[in-house]
């Protein structure tokens, strides 16, 4: 029994010198505005892993209000998640995200992305895809005043192979 679920996530573009997106570090003009490290990709991810195996969201797991996630970096709130649908019988099955923003160019990073995920999630490169779009200068992604990111991932029982 396979199980899907989508996520969604934005944050605001603030003064910094890098980003952080899909586990990776990338130098850019200006940084993100968060509570943890501001990753979308991996905020979206959780939240899509969380809702396959219908476990609510980021928000109520890692709240804002918990001083233990302040500044969280996404690979703790992956990792963290995982075990959580671990706890539930769930483990990932495959991934599929997308970022929105008009810069960084994000293709040339995806590689490095896609490896730090696949071994966080534990699967083959091939089951985790990226994907980058601009949204043609409309809207807040499009005035360059911050990044969104969508997700879907698909998750089966931890019993199955
Ligand atoms: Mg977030």
């Amino acid at each position: 029994m396979t199980r899907v679920g989508f996520g969604f996530d934005v944050h605001r573009f603030a003064p910094g010198d890098h980003l952080m997106l899909g586990l990776v570090r990338i130098p850019h003009a200006c940084g993100i505005e968060a509570h943890s490290d501001g990753d979308v990709l991996v905020h979206a991810l959780c939240d899509a892993l969380l809702g396959a195996s219908g476990l609510g969201d980021i928000g109520h797991h890692f709240p804002p209000s918990d001083e233990r996630w302040r500044g969280a970096p996404g690979r703790l709130l992956l990792a963290e998640t995982l075990r959580i649908l671990k706890q539930a019988g769930f483990r990932p099955h495959n991934a599929d995200l997308t970022a929105v923003c008009e810069r960084p160019r994000l293709a040339p990073h995806f590689p490095a992305m896609r490896a730090a995920l696949a071994e966080v999630l534990g699967l083959p490169e091939s089951a985790v895809n990226l994907k980058a779009t601009t949204s043609e200068g409309l809207g807040f992604t499009g005035r360059g005043e911050g990044i969104a990111a969508f997700a879907v991932a698909m998750v089966v029982p931890s019993s199955l192979g």
